[in-house]
C-alpha cells in the first residue's frame, strides 16, 4: 500500500520504491539487510525510535533526488592542499564544499599506481584498478610487449577527421554513470568534459558522451565512439575560439607576490622555454612556436575554458531539467598539467588552485541559478595526490632523490644481468611507458625452459640494486607472499593486479624518491626535472574527498574512507545498481537512509 502510494506520488525514476528494492539485491549484504529492514519498518508496524524518525524524515525529503550529479575530479589535488589554502579562498567554491558539504578529510586512493587514468577510472567505477583493467595510462600488452594506452582506439577518429582517437573500451567494468544508463534503459543523459581524454572518458562511462581539449585546435573535441558529428552547439562554442582571445595575454599572479608560500623560493620548474620559469607566462600567439594552446594547458586558463565549456554543456543539452536525473563530470587538469611543471612547490601551483577557486566558485553560481544547487549533489575528489620536488625537499633536508638511470637503461642493465645468468638475451620487453611494471617475454622463457618465478626474482634483484628503489616485487609474490612485511603496501600493488594486464614486476621508488630521471646537461638550463606522482607513498595517495548540495547537512568527517566508495554511494544515493566490479560501501552521511538501516539492523526486535 506505501509503496503504491509513493510510487504514484513520485514521477521521477530514481524515487520509486520498487526500483530502490530492486537495485538492493546488488547491495552489499550489510547494506541489503539495513535497506530491507527500513523498507519493512516502513511497511510494518515496528517501533519508532527517534534515529528511525529521522530516517523517514530524510527519506521524505529525498523523494525528490537530485536533478543532477556533478562529480568534479581535481587533476592532482592533494588532501593537505584544502586545508593549506583554505584561508586565502574565496567564497562560493572551495570554501562552499568544505564550509557547506560533507568533508572526508582522511579519503585515500586504495591503488598502487597513482596516475591519472587510474585515479579517474576508480572514482568513476568504485572498482580496483586489478576489477576495472585500467592499471595506468599505458601498460604494455604481457604477450607481445607493445604499448597499450588507457584510452586510444584505432577504430574511433577524432570527429570530423581521420586522426585515430579514443573510447572507453578498455574499462572493463560498469562505471557510476553506466548504472545510471542502466536503470533507466539508457534515457539518461550522461556527459564528461576535461581537458585530457583519459579523464573524461572514465567519468563518462560506455555510455555517456565525453569531450576533451584539443591542443593542436584550441577546441573541445570528441571522438566517433561517441558522435558522427558535432552537435550544433559544440560547433558554435568551438568556433567562437574563446581559447584564441588568450594572444598576448600573460599569467601574472592573482594576489599580491608576497602573500605566496613559495614566493622566494625555486624555481624547481622544467626547462620552460620562452613561457618562463618565474612569473610572469606570456602565452604568445598562434603563429609563434606552435605551443600557444599547450601553454594555456600550463597555466590556469586550461580550467577556466573547461568550466565555460561544461556551462555550455548543461545549458545547451538542458541538464538538470529532465525526467530522470542527470549526470555531467568534469575533470580540471591543469592542476597537474602546472604541478608537472612547476612542482607542486611554486607560485604557479598555488595560483592555478586559487585561479580554480574562483572558477568553481562561478560554475557553483551558474548551477545555482540554473538547475538549483539544492538540486545538484556535487561530489568533488582528486585522481592523486602530488609529489614535492626533490630540488626542493633537499632544500630542507628531507630525504629525496632522483633514479639516476632513464627506464630503457634500466631494463637494458637487468637484461644483462639475466643474460649473464641464462645466456638468453632481451628478456625483458623494451618498456616505452613509465615504471612501475616491468614486463618479461613469456615466449622466450618457454621457449628456452626457463623457470618464470626464478626469472622474476633475478630481474627483481636486479632492479632493487639500483639507487633510489624501495620494492621490485615479483608477480607471483602479489598473489602468494607479502612486500617487505608491508600488508598495507602488498594490498596496494595486488589491487593493480589485473592478470592479463599487469607486468611481471611492480617497482616502487624510495618514499619521496622521482623515478624520472634528472636532467642531462645541455637539456635545458633549470635545475629540475619536473614532478611526477604515481607512487603508493601517502603523498600520491591522499586525497580529498567532498560531497555537497542536495539538501546534505555539513559535516567534517575523520573517519577513513577509500575512494572506491564514492562511485557506489552515488548508487545508493539514486538507489540504483552499484557499478559492476565495484569494491566499496556507501558513506551513511551522503545517504542517511542506510545509515539507519545499518545502524538499526542488528536491533532484535526488528529482525
Ligand atoms: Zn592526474
Amino acid at each position: 500500500m506505501f509503496i503504491r502510494t509513493h510510487q504514484s506520488a513520485s514521477s521521477r525514476l530514481y524515487s520509486n520504491f520498487s526500483l530502490y528494492f530492486r537495485s538492493a539485491a546488488r547491495l552489499s549484504q550489510k547494506t541489503y539487510q539495513g535497506v530491507a529492514f527500513l523498507l519493512a519498518c516502513w511497511i510494518s508496524t515496528c517501533s519508532v525510535l527517534p534515529a528511525q524518525q529521522q530516517a523517514k524524515q530524510d527519506s521524505a525529503e529525498d523523494k525528490h533526488p537530485p536533478k543532477l550529479i556533478l562529480q568534479i575530479v581535481v587533476d592532482q589535488l592533494r588532501e593537505d592542499m584544502l586545508s593549506r589554502m583554505a584561508p586565502r579562498f574565496g567564497k562560493g567554491g572551495f570554501r562552499y564544499l568544505m564550509d557547506e558539504g560533507v568533508w572526508y578529510v582522511s579519503a585515500t586512493h586504495p591503488h598502487a599506481n597513482t596516475e591519472t587514468a587510474v585515479g579517474h577510472t576508480v572514482l568513476a567505477t568504485g572498482a580496483y584498478p586489478s576489477r576495472n583493467g585500467i592499471i595506468g595510462n599505458k601498460w604494455l600488452d604481457p604477450k607481445t610487449g607493445k604499448v597499450q594506452d588507457c584510452v586510444n582506439n584505432l577504430d574511433y577518429f577524432l570527429v570530423g577527421t581521420q586522426k585515430t582517437s579514443a573510447a572507453p573500451l578498455q574499462i572493463l567494468t560498469t562505471t557510476f554513470s553506466d548504472q545510471m544508463a542502466l536503470a533507466t534503459n539508457g534515457k539518461s543523459h550522461i556527459f564528461a568534459v576535461s581537458e585530457k581524454d583519459r579523464a573524461a572518458i572514465p567519468l563518462a562511462g560506455h555510455n555517456g558522451k565525453a569531450f576533451w581539449f584539443n591542443t593542436d585546435n584550441g577546441q573541445f573535441n570528441t571522438s566517433t565512439y561517441y558522435y558522427s558529428a558535432y552537435p550544433a552547439w559544440v560547433s558554435d562554442w568551438n568556433n567562437k575560439k574563446d581559447a584564441d582571445a588568450w594572444q598576448n595575454k600573460e599569467w601574472v599572479p592573482l594576489d599580491k607576490p608576497t602573500t605566496y608560500l613559495y614566493y622566494g623560493t625555486g624555481p624547481f620548474a622544467k626547462n620552460m622555454g620562452p613561457y618562463g620559469d618565474a612569473f610572469p607566462h606570456h602565452f604568445g600567439t598562434l603563429g609563434g612556436d606552435g605551443t600557444f594552446y599547450t601553454k594555456l594547458t600550463i597555466s590556469y586558463v586550461g580550467n577556466r575554458l573547461t568550466a565555460d565549456f561544461a556551462k555550455a554543456l548543461i545549458e545547451n543539452e538542458q541538464l538538470g531539467s529532465h525526467e530522470g536525473t542527470d549526470y555531467l563530470g568534469i575533470s580540471f587538469s591543469s592542476t597537474d598539467i602546472v604541478d608537472h611543471n612547476f612542482s607542486p612547490d611554486s607560485m604557479e601551483g598555488e595560483d592555478v588552485l586559487l585561479r580554480l577557486d574562483q572558477t568553481l566558485a562561478c560554475l557553483f553560481s551558474y548551477i545555482d541559478k540554473t538547475v538549483g544547487l539544492k538540486n545538484t549533489l556535487i561530489v568533488l575528489a582528486g585522481d592523486h595526490g602530488s609529489a614535492d620536488v626533490p630540488e626542493y625537499l633537499e632544500t630542507l633536508h628531507i630525504p629525496t632523490g632522483r633514479l639516476d638511470t632513464t627506464i630503457d637503461d634500466l631494463v637494458t642493465a637487468v637484461n644483462q644481468v639475466l643474460l649473464d645468468k641464462y645466456q638468453v638475451p632481451n628478456l625483458l620487453f623494451p618498456s616505452h611507458q613509465p615504471l612501475p611494471y616491468l614486463y618479461l617475454d613469456h615466449d622466450l622463457i618457454q621457449k628456452n625452459h626457463l623457470d618464470l618465478v626464478e626469472v622474476q626474482r633475478t630481474a627483481a634483484d636486479a632492479v632493487m640494486s639500483k639507487k633510489g628503489i624501495y620494492l621490485a616485487l615479483p608477480a607471483t609474490s602479489t598473489q602468494t607472499n607479502n612486500s617487505n612485511g608491508d600488508a598495507q603496501l602488498l594490498e596496494r600493488i595486488q589491487r593493480m593486479h589485473n592478470p592479463a594486464r599487469a607486468g611481471d614486476l611492480y617497482v616502487v621508488q624510495l618514499p619521496q624518491w622521482q623515478l624520472g630521471r634528472p636532467p642531462a646537461s645541455g637539456e635545458g638550463n633549470l635545475p629540475g626535472a619536473g614532478v611526477d606522482h604515481g607512487s603508493p607513498w601517502e603523498y600520491d595517495t591522499s586525497v580529498p574527498v567532498i560531497f555537497a548540495g542536495a539538501r546534505l547537512k555539513h559535516s567534517v568527517i575523520s573517519r577513513p574512507i577509500s575512494t572506491v566508495d564514492v562511485a557506489v554511494t552515488l548508487s545508493g544515493k539514486l538507489g540504483i545498481g552499484y557499478p559492476s566490479g565495484s569494491a566499496g560501501t556507501v558513506l551513511p552521511e551522503i545517504v542517511p537512509a542506510a545509515m539507519a538501516c545499518q545502524d538499526m539492523a542488528d536491533e532484535e526486535h526488528c529482525k
